[in-house]
C-alpha cells in the first residue's frame, strides 16, 4: 500500500505528513517549476507524476491522494475529462488545475463541474496559496462528514439502546403480570386454610399455635395485597385505545371513586371537597378513577390527627391540550426530597402502623404516563400534601 493510501484510508491526514500529489502535466518544465514554488511555499509533498490518462486513472484506482494538480489542455486528453475521473473516484481530493491561458468561461466552467481551483501559469505565485487553501477546506470537509458520521452513530446507537430497553422492560413486565397472576391462586389458598385454622382449631391449639396461625394469617394477608396490586400494576401496560373515550371526572367521581369511600369519610369526618368546575378529559374512566382511590385513600391514610379534609380542582394548561388534577390534604405530608421516591414501585415512607403495599402511587404514575400525562406531588411536612397530574384534554395516541 503506499503511502497516499494509508492516508486516506485511515480517514484523514496528519497535517504535518507532505502531502502527497498527484501531478498531470506534459511539461516536465512547467511540472518541476511548479513544485519549486510549493516547496519555496513551505508546503512539504511527494509527487506522482502522470502524462496520459491511462497512468492517471490506473493511479486513481489505486488509491487517492491528498491532492490533485492537472494542466486543462494536455495533447491527448483534456482537463474536463481528467476532473470527471478523480471526481468519480476520489471525490474528496481537492483538484485543481494549473494552466497555460483559459478564458474566463472555461475557468468559471471548470469551477461549476466541481474543481477545486485554477492557478494560471503566468500568475504561478498564487499556487502555493491556493493549495493551502485547498488543503484547509477539503480538512474541514472531513471533519464535518466525520462529525456527522459520528452522530449518526450515536443516534443509532442510542436508538438500538432504547428499542433494547423497551424488549427489556416489556419482557420484565410480563413476567410480573406472569408472576403476580399465577401467584394469587397459592396465596388465596394459604389465606383461607389459615382463617379456617384459626376459626375451627381454635380450641385445639395452644397460645403459641394460635399466635403462628395469626403470623401465617397476616403474612398471607400482606401477601394477598401485593400480588393483588401488583396485578394492577402491570395491567395497566396491557391498556389498549379502545377504553378511551371523552369522560367527565365529576361522574368519575361520582360513580365509581366517592361511593367506594363513604364508609371511611363517615368514620373519619373526613370531607372531600370539589374546587370548581371538573373537566372533559380524554382517557380509560376506570384507570382514572384508580388514580383518584389511590390518592384518596393516601390521604385518609396518612392523615394527622385532625379530620381530613381532601381537596380536588383542575386547571387547564396554558396551551388547552392538557388538563391538569389537584389532590391535596392536610396530613403528615412527607419532605420533600422524597418527593420523587414516593411514585417507585414498593417505596413506603411511613408504614408502622399504616397498612400498604407502596404500589398505589407507582400504579398511578402508570397509568398518567400511559394517558401521555405526568404526576408529582408537593408536601410540607405536618401540614398536608397536594398531588398534581396532568391528562389529555383531546383524543392522542396512547404512548
Ligand atoms: P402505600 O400507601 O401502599 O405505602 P403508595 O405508593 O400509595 O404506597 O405511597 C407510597 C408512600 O408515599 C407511602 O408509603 C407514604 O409514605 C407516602 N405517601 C403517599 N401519599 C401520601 C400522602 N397523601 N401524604 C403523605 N405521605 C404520602
Amino acid at each position: 500500500m503506499s503511502h497516499h493510501q494509508a492516508a486516506s484510508a485511515s480517514g484523514g491526514r496528519n497535517s504535518l505528513d507532505p502531502i502527497s500529489i498527484l501531478y498531470l502535466e506534459d511539461s516536465p518544465i512547467d511540472l518541476e517549476f511548479s513544485l519549486s514554488l510549493l516547496t519555496k511555499g513551505g508546503i512539504e509533498h511527494s509527487v506522482t507524476h502522470v502524462e496520459t490518462e491511462g497512468d492517471y486513472e490506473r493511479h486513481l484506482r489505486e488509491g487517492c491522494f491528498d491532492l490533485i494538480l492537472a494542466d486543462y489542455s494536455l495533447p491527448q486528453f483534456d482537463g474536463l475529462a481528467a476532473l470527471e475521473i478523480a471526481q468519480r473516484l476520489c471525490p474528496e481530493t481537492p483538484f485543481l488545475f494549473v494552466s497555460g491561458v483559459i478564458g474566463e468561461e472555461v475557468a468559471i466552467d471548470s469551477l461549476q463541474r466541481g474543481a477545486t481551483d485554477f492557478v494560471l501559469k503566468q500568475r504561478p505565485q498564487r499556487l502555493s496559496a491556493a493549495v493551502r487553501r485547498a488543503m484547509a477546506e477539503a480538512a474541514e470537509k472531513r471533519a464535518r462528514r466525520d462529525a456527522e458520521q459520528e452522530r449518526a452513530l450515536l443516534l443509532e446507537k442510542e436508538k438500538a439502546r432504547s428499542e433494547e430497553l423497551a424488549r427489556v422492560n416489556q419482557r420484565l413486565e410480563q413476567f410480573a403480570y406472569a408472576a403476580s397472576h399465577d401467584l394469587q391462586e397459592p396465596v388465596r389458598m394459604i389465606k383461607v386454610y389459615s382463617q379456617l385454622l384459626a376459626r375451627r382449631y381454635h380450641e385445639n391449639l395452644d397460645d403459641e399455635g394460635r399466635q403462628y396461625v395469626s403470623f401465617i394469617e397476616t403474612g398471607a394477608t400482606r401477601m394477598d395485597n401485593l400480588v393483588h396490586d401488583l396485578l394492577s400494576y402491570s395491567r395497566v401496560s396491557h391498556m389498549d385505545a379502545e377504553t378511551m373515550k371523552d369522560v367527565a371526572l365529576a361522574d368519575v367521581l361520582r360513580d365509581l371513586v366517592l361511593p367506594l369511600f363513604q364508609p371511611a369519610l363517615a368514620e373519619s369526618g373526613a370531607r372531600v371537597e370539589i374546587d370548581g368546575e371538573l373537566p372533559v378529559v380524554h382517557a380509560d374512566p376506570e384507570r382514572v378513577s384508580q388514580v383518584f382511590q389511590n390518592l384518596i385513600s393516601n390521604s385518609l391514610k396518612y392523615r394527622r390527627d385532625v379530620a381530613p379534609e381532601i381537596r380536588i380542582a383542575a386547571t387547564r394548561k396554558p396551551d388547552g391540550s392538557y388538563w391538569q388534577i389537584a389532590v391535596s390534604d392536610n396530613g403528615i405530608g412527607f419532605e420533600k426530597e422524597y418527593g420523587e421516591r414516593i411514585f417507585g414501585l414498593f417505596k413506603r415512607l411511613h408504614s408502622g402502623d399504616r397498612p400498604g403495599t407502596g404500589v398505589g402511587l407507582a400504579l398511578a404514575k402508570q397509568i398518567v404516563e400511559k394517558h401521555g400525562g405526568q404526576i408529582w406531588a408537593e408536601s410540607v411536612p405536618g401540614q398536608g400534601s397536594t398531588f398534581y397530574f396532568t391528562l389529555p384534554s383531546v383524543s392522542r395516541s396512547l404512548s
